[in-house]
């Protein structure tokens, strides 16, 4: 199995109420350990790049290469599919060109109506290519790559008019934030979740998925959340472990040549692995 598209993966996801997670990758340690705990769990993946993440590693021919060859050089057998995590229509269109398997259009700073149309707009020119399509509902809290929403609530209205465009799944602002959630976080809302799962069939989306506690996110699941993106919650499993390293004078270690980025990348390598795997557990993502 290589690439797929996400809309057989996501319906699936739903009738069955579980979710496959959305993993943020930022360099080929990241990709390797995605995709890594993927296989090891047997279970479908989404490795997704920002356009933050894409610009940094060199574009989106480049990332979408990374991933087709590493899953090819570590015999991946798992379903991946390649996502455009909040994209712009401009990057949208050029992810679809490029030949993502999914792209996130994320127009939710837009006034409605423009959400509206240019998600039709993407809709058209991904399913065309059988790409699947993400829209985006009510603003995500916090900032993630310089993209930054306050958190309303989705409205059901606008959610029903979105799903009614034919996008594949939506994303829906329910109290979820990007980054470090603050102290005073009063939780995920959960009649407003139940509410747009009882008016919309589209798979939908929770962003933010890191720092939310496990009992939340499962019974986020079980109402009809079947995808949950994650990136904050890997990037700090990724630097404690490297602190920690580099804390412990491994780096400084002449004679095991402790400073080698093969082994200094390691720890922090294994740890994203790690916490992809105990997310795939939390989302009851079901092996293959
Ligand atoms: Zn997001």
């Amino acid at each position: 199995m290589a690439l797929v598209n996400g809309t057989e993966i996501f319906d699936k996801a739903r009738a069955g109420k579980y979710a496959v997670g959305a993993f943020n990758t930022n360099n080929l340690e990241w990709t390797r350990a995605i995709l890594g705990a993927a296989q090891e769990t047997k279970t479908p993946i989404l490795i997704q790049t920002s356009m933050g993440a894409a610009k940094y590693m060199g574009g989106y021919e480049l990332c979408l290469h990374l991933v087709q060859d590493t899953i090819k050089s570590m015999g991946i057998t798992v379903p991946v599919v390649m996502h455009l995590d909040h994209g712009n229509y401009e990057a949208a269109k050029e992810c679809i060109e490029v030949g993502y398997n999914s792209v996130m259009f994320d127009g939710h700073d837009l006034p409605f109506e423009e959400n509206l149309e240019k998600t039709k707009e993407i809709v058209k020119l991904a399913h065309a290519k059988g790409i699947s399509v993400e829209a985006e509902v009510g603003s995500i809290g916090g900032t993630e790559d310089g993209i930054t929403g306050d958190g309303e609530l989705a409205s059901v209205e606008e959610a029903e008019t979105l799903a009614a465009t034919g996008v594949d799944y939506l994303a829906c602002g329910i109290g979820n934030i990007h980054g470090v959630y603050p102290d005073d976080w009063t939780g995920l809302n959960f009649d407003r979740l139940q509410e747009i799962a009882a008016a919309v069939k589209t798979p939908l989306v929770l962003h933010g998925g890191s720092g939310i506690p496990k009992e939340q996110i499962v019974k986020a699941v079980s109402m009809g959340i079947s995808k949950v993106n994650v990136n904050t919650e890997c990037q700090l499993a990724f630097a404690k472990a490297t602190r920690e390293y580099i804390e412990g004078g491994h780096d400084q270690d002449v004679d095991a040549k402790g400073y080698d980025p093969r082994k200094l990348l390691a720890p922090g390598t294994e740890a994203i692995k790690d916490c992809v795997k105990e997310r795939i557990a939390w989302f009851n993502t079901p092996s293959i």
